[in-house]
């Protein structure tokens, strides 16, 4: 339960109901984007402020690189490439074959479209810029009508302790395709980092927050570890929902699971919600684990069971009303 808070779930989110509601996401990367798209297409889009992970940022080819943020920007603004989660639609890799001829590391896949927002960011940061002013100017130029913050404007690497040595989270991800046992997972610069501006009050001025189906090791925990935003969640008088992004013990994508297991936690919804349980007041569990509400309520969250598969549009946008609904 909260420490510095006694409210009880039932207080919680009582501020507004109907359209006017004010949420704020907290997310990952693909997982993430499916449920904001649903959402979008549910409520009014400027009513959604988005905190976006920027642990698995990298700079490559001297690039920097914001994964998560272009994710969730290329979905909302509809032209993310849909077969792979990441990166544009009808993208060439052009530039990437051309740089293979220089013996450049090409395990980072770049399309050419997708190289422009990455030359854009990259000559924008060095002209005095920040990251928010630049995830600002990308979205608004691609249509989005959702606020997009990064986490910080800070650079703060998420490295990977593994049994092969340590590997910036990329390099694990991408190049040696999550297959080395995770030990220990940092983020560099953290201690000093800042939330970037408006992300405080995104926490503490909404009606609701959720925690997107995420991987909670690599997309949601980088946020957390930005020095005030875990207590802002605490704090704030929202109703904090997290969506699992666990179904019967398995990651849909990606190493969550496997970083449960690595990392001493029960691979399980249940090993999700224990790690969330000093803010979160309400865990959306799918419904294949139905089982394990009663437990994860011990907790002291409430527990909303249903289909957490998103696999078509229209599942996106059922997720996205019926969490909506919890809010009413
Ligand atoms: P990444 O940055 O691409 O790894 O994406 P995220 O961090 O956003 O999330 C990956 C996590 O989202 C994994 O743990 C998946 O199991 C979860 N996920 C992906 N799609 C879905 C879905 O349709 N439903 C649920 N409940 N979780 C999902």
């Amino acid at each position: 339960m909260r420490d510095t808070d006694q409210q009880t779930p039932k207080d919680k989110g009582q501020r507004t109901t109907g359209n006017g509601q004010k949420i704020t996401a907290l997310a990952g990367g693909v997982g993430a984007a499916k449920f904001l798209l649903g959402l979008t297409r549910v409520m009014p889009p400027e009513n959604l402020t988005i905190i976006a992970n920027t642990g698995d940022d990298v700079e490559h080819f001297g690039l920097r690189i914001s994964p998560d943020i272009d994710t969730v920007t290329y979905t909302l603004a509809g032209v993310i490439n849909e077969a792979t989660g990441w990166g544009l639609a009808d993208d060439s890799f052009e530039c990437l074959q051309w740089l293979a001829r220089y013996d450049e590391a090409t395990w980072f896949n770049l399309g050419d479209k997708d190289f422009a927002t990455h030359i854009y960011r990259t000559n924008a940061l060095k002209q005095g810029k920040t990251l928010s002013d630049v995830t600002r100017h990308i979205s608004a130029s691609l249509g989005v009508r959702s606020t997009i913050l990064p986490m910080s404007d800070a650079y703060t690497p998420t490295r990977v302790q593994t049994d092969e040595g340590e590997l910036h989270f990329q390099e694990y991800f991408v190049r040696r395709r999550c297959e080395p046992q995770v030990l220990e997972i940092r983020f560099d610069n953290i201690a000093t980092a800042k939330p970037a501006h408006g992300v405080l009050a995104a926490i503490g001025d909404a009606d609701a927050v959720v925690i997107c189906p995420s991987n909670p090791f690599i997309s949601i925990s980088p946020i957390l570890a930005v020095p005030g935003i875990r207590k802002a969640l605490q704090q704030t008088a929202a109703q904090v929902i997290a969506i699992t992004p666990i179904i019967a013990g398995q990651a849909l994508k990606g190493p969550a699971a496997d970083m449960l297991r690595d990392l001493g936690h029960e691979v399980s919804a249940r090993g999700v919600a224990a790690m969330y349980q000093d803010f979160v007041n309400l865990f959306v569990l799918d419904e294949a684990d139905a089982a394990l509400q009663s437990s994860i309520a011990a907790f002291g969250m409430q527990v909303a069971v249903m289909n957490t598969l998103m696999k078509t549009l229209a599942d996106k946008e059922q997720l996205a009303r019926r969490v909506l609904a919890l809010m009413a």
